[in-house]
């Protein structure tokens, strides 16, 4: 049928060669997908084993991110989603509901606390935030409500490394889902499932990322009733996510040996220099022994990863040590972590009921600049806060 110019914009004849052969996987853009007949249209969410029938459940581009994650993390299935913090949204809705019960560590990364007191609350969802080194104590707190038990490990800023199997082993008992943020480990220097996680979750916008320009996270999961609960929820919240940005999280993979490797040694030196400093009450890094919950990162990890936090000493002043970091130059004041940029991040006023620290943290990310160079650095910095602490 000869067309118009106009009809051969949207129906066109041209078409480019095939036989391309990259080593990228492509970057396929699509709401709509095809059917060849009336009789095929279907949509299933579940497009790893029904045909594809709409973009929002996934394109090849995103399944195969989902099964490159699921394959490092030793998962059956994994689920990406647009962040990590919707990662945290969707296990939420998948396994809580009204009158259920859920146990979060203190020191949970912040909006997943916010989220379940701000609004899963409002459905009749009650958390209760436990001691995150309370290991297999964990069995007194559950309830026969109780659905949803969080690990994070190490938590967020304090940096406590938790005893995840003997939380997992309590969990078993009681018939309840646990489910480990595992973005520390970028899913690999931690195994989430052989340490009982029934559900592991990772901002993919830290390591896997690895280069601050992208938001994106996963859901990874074994058994088949709680891959169902997560892929219907995945779905019915409409948690579709951009395949160019899947394909910025792939290509970040291939390199993520290498620039956790060189992290993990960089950020010890520079860690290990910190803690020298007579300003310094204590140094919160998984590998150092001080670090609450050491011992447990000795046992189950097989590294240590960029991030980690300074407690200073209780009569630093707080705009001392706020002009220490302001006066960091390759030090960069923002938050996330896990990229190439070094960063530092003042918690001052950080309350801990279970691990009290004297509240004034700082905590830094390093990059892949020269350790030499951000010790420099934070010798300048800590000149400053010299010279303020004097003249306060
Ligand atoms: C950053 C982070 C998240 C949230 O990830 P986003 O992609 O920024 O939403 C969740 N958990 C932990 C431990 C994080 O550090």
């Amino acid at each position: 049928m000869p067309l118009d110019w106009q009809s051969k914009l949207i129906h066109s004849q041209a078409a480019a060669p095939a036989g391309f052969r990259s080593l990228a996987t492509p970057t396929y853009r699509g709401s709509t997908t095809l059917f060849d007949r009336v009789a095929d249209a279907q949509v299933d969410w579940d497009q790893t084993r029904a045909p594809y029938g709409y973009g929002l459940h996934g394109t090849p581009t995103t399944l195969e991110l989902a099964a490159r994650v699921a394959e490092l993390e030793g998962g059956g299935d994994c689920f990406i989603v647009p962040n990590g913090q919707a990662a945290i949204a969707l296990v939420y809705f998948a396994f809580t509901g009204a009158g259920a019960h859920v146990l979060l560590p203190e020191g949970a990364y912040r909006p997943s606390g916010e989220l379940a007191d701000r609004v899963l609350a409002r459905f009749g969802v009650e958390t209760e935030v436990y001691d995150p080194l309370i290991g297999g104590g964990i069995a007194e707190l559950i309830r026969p409500n109780t659905r949803l038990i969080w690990c994070e490990s190490p938590c967020s800023v304090t940096m406590e490394v938790q005893d995840v199997p003997a939380i997992t082993a309590a969990e078993r008992r009681a018939g309840v889902v646990t489910a480990l943020d595992n973005t520390y480990s970028a899913g690999v220097l931690f195994d989430a499932f052989a340490h009982g996680a029934d559900v592991t979750m990772q901002a993919l916008t830290k390591y896997v990322g690895g280069h601050s320009d992208l938001l994106l996270g996963s859901v990874t999961v074994r058994d088949e009733a709680h891959r169902q609960a997560l892929g219907e929820a995945r779905s019915l919240l409409a948690m579709s996510v951009s395949p160019d940005d899947c394909s910025l999280a792939l290509r970040g993979m291939q390199t993520l040996a290498v620039r956790l490797r060189h992290l993990e040694e960089s950020t010890l030196a520079v860690a290990g220099w910190l803690r020298g400093q007579p300003e310094v009450q204590t140094l919160l890094h998984p590998a150092f022994p001080e670090c609450p919950g050491h011992d447990f990162w000795a046992r189950d990890f097989t590294g240590s990863t960029s991030v980690f936090s300074v407690v200073f000493k209780k009569d630093i002043p707080p705009e001392a040590i706020v002009s220490l970091v302001d006066a960091l130059a390759l030090f960069r004041i923002g938050y996330s972590w896990g990229g190439v940029t070094s960063l530092a991040m003042p918690y001052l006023a950080l309350q801990r009921r279970f691990h009290r620290h004297s509240g004034k943290i700082v905590r830094f990310n390093i990059g892949l600049e020269r350790v030499e160079d951000l010790v420099a650095d934070l010798e300048r910095g800590f000149a400053v806060l010299r010279g303020q602490a004097v003249a306060v």
